[in-house]
């Protein structure tokens, strides 16, 4: 019996956010610290095998820039789902993250399962072990710490640790599937484009 199941998603979010190389990890296993910017868009496709069903992802990666906005309805329209992406180290790509929530909500695929990624967490997991070197534990709520010499760098994991809040509160009223990921260390991109993929193949 043939037993191959599809899902057509689409990456959006502001340009640099790191859609190219979430997508690229998840595809092909790999990184590069100097990605290229996509002019337009870019189409990927990643076939597994579970059980005895192959699952096949079709992915359009799209641009970001606002001169390509224009076009991003003909990349989402015919999707069932979407990663919206955004830099953990970056508030204003977290706002356009949630303009592309808001217009696909508006005009995507009724029904379009989302995903939001909080990406480049491994900038956040590098403060965390500079902080822990210098004798501190940083774990964001322990912020009575964070006094003394090294009060900068706790500093700075308590504002991303209220932003990953902020960005949990956010998805979840919005009914979006939420992760913080990371494309260089492969942290939850599997993970990520699995919870958006097809389902079927497991009843
Ligand atoms: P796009 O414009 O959204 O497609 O972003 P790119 O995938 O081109 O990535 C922009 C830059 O961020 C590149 O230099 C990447 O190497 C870098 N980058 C992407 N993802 C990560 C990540 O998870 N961690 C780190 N440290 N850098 C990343
Ligand atoms: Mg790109």
């Amino acid at each position: 019996a043939i037993n191959v199941h599809f899902i057509l998603q689409v990456l959006l979010g502001d340009v640099g956010a790191g859609k190219s190389s979430l997508v690229l990890r998840f595809v092909k296993g790999q990184f590069v610290e100097f990605q290229e910017s996509t002019i337009g868009a870019a189409f990927f496709s990643q076939t597994l095998a579970v059980n005895d069903a192959t699952v096949k992802f079709e992915i359009w990666d799209t641009a970001g820039q606002e001169r390509y906005h224009s076009l991003a309805p003909m990349y989402y329209r015919g999707a069932a789902a979407a990663i919206i992406v955004y830099d953990i180290t970056n508030q204003a790509s977290f706002e356009r993250a949630k303009k592309w929530v808001q217009e696909l909500q508006a005009q995507g695929n009724p029904g379009m399962v989302m995903a939001l990624a909080g990406n480049k967490v491994d900038l956040l997991d590098a403060r965390k072990v500079a902080a822990e070197a210098n004798g501190k534990r940083s774990n964001g709520f322990i912020v009575q710490f964070c006094f003394g010499f090294n009060a900068h760098a706790c500093q700075f994991d308590f504002l991303f640790s209220l932003a990953t809040q902020e960005a949990q509160t956010y998805a979840q009223e919005n009914g979006l599937f939420f992760k913080e990921t990371s494309a260089k260390t492969a942290s939850n991109v599997n993970e990520i484009f699995y919870e958006i993929g097809p389902k079927d193949y497991l009843e």
